[in-house]
């Protein structure tokens, strides 16, 4: 099973430096390791900083997560837990699909669900 994802999660574009800096929580009920649990609720106000992704012109950085893995079990005020492994990002003015692929992990959260 996957790692619960907190705001101390490590979430990057395949593009580096590119990376999601860490979200402001949209639930403050649950924490691991004093960090908040990161849910699907708070998707929208994750933004990526960084992405050096240059190979088309103009360039087409990544700017947001559009998704990540979501637990089918684990929800905090109703909205589902966000989990390790892969992700998609937007890549605009491009539509998404394509976007980028994003990869989270949280090697402190020693939850998994
Ligand atoms: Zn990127």
């Amino acid at each position: 099973m996957p790692a619960v994802l907190t705001t101390a999660a490590s979430i990057t574009c395949p593009h580096a430096p590119g990376r999601v800096p860490p979200p402001a929580p949209a639930q403050t009920v649950l924490f691991i390791m004093g960090e908040p649990v990161i849910t699907a609720a708070g998707l929208a106000s994750m933004v990526i900083v960084g992405c050096a992704d240059s190979s088309r012109k103009p360039p087409t950085p990544c700017t947001k997560v559009v998704r990540l893995p979501q637990s089918k079990k684990l929800f905090i005020q109703g909205s589902p837990a966000l989990l390790a492994g892969s992700g998609k990002a937007l890549k605009p003015p491009l539509p998404f699909p394509p976007g980028a692929s994003l990869r989270a992990e949280d090697t402190a959260s020693h939850v998994f669900a």
